[in-house]
């Protein structure tokens, strides 16, 4: 998968690629990501790339020719006609691990981040394929919001994870929030790791984290739960954690 972030901040995007995941991902080859700078896409010797609102009003909005020119830029040197465009905006669809599974599936990709009161609409009505928001705050550029998405989509590429069982388990991945996870030492301060996981037994082990992340979703998320597939077993053992708790 190729991916090409429009900023005017490249180097806030050092940091992600160079380390962990992401970083790992980009030395294997098993993802190209491309930064180009807005201003590059300027023509004017002082590379102006936002202006006053039309109608007045505070700050200042990017401008439609850089944009355009760098996304043209894009799918020329790829030799297609149009490349999956995403601005990111907090008035776009909201981001969630099946959007991500969709952007994750596409060969190519362009993300546009805005800046100060944003992109000039034309930008949204004429260029882009989808808008998407990472939440509902505001951020002050769509540099963080692009890094979330990049980092997300990349863990779903084949190959990028050690072990794609691990990933079936983990939180959104299966519709679940995951079950508790501990390591050594077995007792800390007095407090101690649940037993069932020192015993050995997978068969049982398995049974208590599936229980576990059935009753963790219940608690904190019943909006996950509302919409989770839930097997005869998995109630039987949702509701036998609820009276073990009761
Ligand atoms: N004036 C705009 C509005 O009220 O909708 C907000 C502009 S915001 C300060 C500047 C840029 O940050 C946006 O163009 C967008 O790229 C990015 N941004 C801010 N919040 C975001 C969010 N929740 N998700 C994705 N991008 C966001």
């Amino acid at each position: 998968m190729r991916i090409d972030i429009l900023t005017l901040f490249p180097q806030m995007f050092d940091g992600l690629l160079s380390c962990s995941i992401v970083g790992r991902a980009m030395e294997h080859g098993l993802v190209d990501v491309k930064l180009h700078d807005i201003r590059t896409y300027t023509h004017d010797k002082h590379n102006i790339v936002d202006d006053y609102p039309y109608g007045g009003g505070a700050g200042m909005v990017l401008k439609t020719e850089p944009i355009f020119e760098a996304v043209e830029s894009v799918s020329g040197e790829l030799g297609l006609p149009s490349v999956p465009t995403v601005l990111l905006s907090p008035q776009g669809r909201l981001f969630n691990q099946e959007l991500a599974r969709e952007l994750a599936s596409c060969q190519n990709l362009v993300l546009i981040c805005g800046h100060y009161e944003g992109v000039d609409e034309r930008v949204a009505e004429h260029l882009v394929s989808d808008e998407i928001s990472i939440g509902d705050y505001l951020l002050s550029g769509g540099e963080v919001a692009a890094m979330v998405v990049v980092d997300c989509v990349i863990r779903l590429l084949p190959g990028v994870l050690g072990s794609e069982a691990s990933l079936a388990e983990e939180s959104h991945i299966g519709g679940l929030l995951e079950y508790p996870q501990y390591t050594r030492p077995a007792v800390y301060r007095g407090w101690t790791v649940p037993e069932i996981l020192l015993s050995g037994d997978h068969g049982e082990i398995a049974r208590w984290r599936r229980q576990q992340s059935l009753l963790r979703t219940a608690k904190r998320r019943p909006d996950l739960m509302e919409k989770a597939v839930l097997s005869p077993e998995d109630k039987r053992l949702l509701s036998e954690a609820f009276e073990i708790k009761s």
